[in-house]
């Protein structure tokens, strides 16, 4: 059974493949480290606009 490679896109084999559904242990770690850095980039986004947020409450409060 082949399968694609979600990072190259290159077919690779399903059994015996211990990277699986990657290639490569180099294309399992480009895939995890993408993941990582979006989730980072989104986490550090959503402090910036709940920074703002309680800015904004604390001005109309005063
Ligand atoms: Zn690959």
């Amino acid at each position: 059974m082949k399968i694609k490679c979600p990072t190259c896109r290159q077919k690779t084999d399903w059994l015996n493949n211990p990277f699986r559904p990657f290639c490569s242990e180099r294309c399992k770690l480009i895939d995890l480290g993408a993941w990582a850095s979006e989730k980072f980039v989104i986490e550090g986004k959503l402090d910036d606009e709940a920074d703002n947020d309680a800015s904004e409450k604390e001005i109309n409060n005063a």
